[in-house]
């Protein structure tokens, strides 16, 4: 048979569009750099764990179960946020990650020649999604690392149909206070979707930060995003949603696929939201691991980046790809920031005092390779 004629096939918007690369297993990664233990510290994960509860629903999930559909619009959870938040059950929908949300939003509002507004430093999955589906993504550079909203507003034309804000943003940890968002949807003034991603939202303890869930009422073009994967430890699962009007959440429910969100990862999330000891015990933790890395970073002269959420975020004498494969060989995997165009910048996620400690040592290591080469 012939090759398909995939220079006509293809979109060019596909054509140009690079697939994302993930991360190799645990096991091929320790073969691959021989290593025998391995910290992951390359993606905002939860080290503690889910909330006691949703671990027992896990393990008590009936493996026959699996033979029956989940439910198809998350049904229970969608009360439970209902009650939690105040809202109407229909102004919630889950999704498989919050970045299956994402694809959702953007489906539902643009059509060919629109576009988006975000940050040209935030996270990625915004930029891509509206790129292979052959819209313009228009980023606006950070000031002092945060989200520029006056740049932002002078970006928006008539084709612009949504802007992303990540609050707090990964992977600066900076964010818009309370009058700050309110500010800017002011001046938007309904006339664009703005979509507010509160993936870290559980870590923030500053009374200033606001709670973007809570602004719906006033402001129905305002579309939240949540996930389970960061605080509460489930992103293995793949469960987050979206919280908006219920009139907006109808036009984007269109374009959801049906039965993406499992059945366990369902009855887990439920069995989560309300643990209230689980958060602190995690912004504990965190405390302390940013504490112990800061201190050690300062004492080895290195320049970071510290804001809410459980990374920071820190600039190297050197390329951080290089600093990638040298912090691999000793068992710690972090990430690397030129793909978020922070060239020899890496973020480190905050975990365990052993995996702290196995960083700045391992880091240690390698600064003093550099300088004594130099
Ligand atoms: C991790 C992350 C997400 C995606 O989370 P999933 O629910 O696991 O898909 C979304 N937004 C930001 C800013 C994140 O860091």
């Amino acid at each position: 048979m012939k090759a398909p004629p995939l220079d006509r096939l293809v979109p060019e918007y596909i054509k140009r569009f690079e697939a994302y690369i993930p991360s190799k297993p645990d096991d091929e990664l320790k073969k691959l750099y021989g290593c025998t233990r391995l910290f992951r510290l390359n993606n905002n994960e939860n080290p503690l764990g889910p909330p006691p509860e949703a671990q027992e629903v896990i393990r008590r999930f009936p493996p026959p179960k699996t033979s029956i559909y989940p439910s198809g619009d998350a049904y229970h959870l969608r009360m439970k946020l209902a009650e939690k938040f105040g809202l109407h059950p229909d102004q919630f929908l889950v999704g498989n990650g919050a970045n299956e949300v994402i694809t959702f939003v953007i489906k539902a509002f643009c059509q060919e020649g629109d576009n988006i507004v975000t940050a040209d430093k935030t996270f990625a999955v915004y930029e891509w999604v509206a790129e292979f589906s052959g819209y313009e993504a228009r980023l606006v550079p950070l000031v002092d690392f945060g989200f520029d909203d006056e740049s932002m507003l002078r970006r928006i034309d008539g084709r612009t149909k949504i802007l992303f804000v990540c609050n707090p943003n990964n992977p600066t940890g900076t964010y818009w206070n309370k009058q700050k968002l309110r500010n800017f949807l002011d001046a938007v003034d309904g006339r664009q979707i703005v979509v507010v991603d509160e993936a870290y939202l559980e870590f923030v303890e500053d009374e200033d930060f606001p709670d973007g869930i809570s602004l719906i009422k006033e402001y129905p073009n305002l579309v939240v995003f949540r996930t389970f994967s960061k605080m509460y430890a489930l992103a293995g699962l793949r469960i987050g949603y979206l919280a908006g009007d219920l009139e907006v959440v109808d036009i984007i429910r269109r374009t959801c696929v049906v039965y993406s969100v499992n059945g366990v990862a369902q009855e887990a999330a439920l069995a989560a939201l309300d643990d209230k000891e689980h958060i602190l015990r995690t912004r504990d933790m965190v405390r302390r691991g940013k504490e112990l890395v800061c201190r050690e970073l300062q004492l080895l002269g290195l320049p970071f980046v510290s804001g809410e959420g459980n990374f920071v975020m820190i600039k190297l004498p050197m390329s951080d790809t290089l600093a990638y494969r040298a912090l691999m060989k000793k068992g710690v995997m972090i990430r690397t920031m030129t793909g978020f165009r922070f060239p020899n910048y890496i973020r480190l996620t905050i975990s365990l005092a052993d995996a702290m400690e196995a960083f700045v040592e391992a880091l240690a290591g390698i600064i003093k390779t550099v300088s004594s080469e130099k």
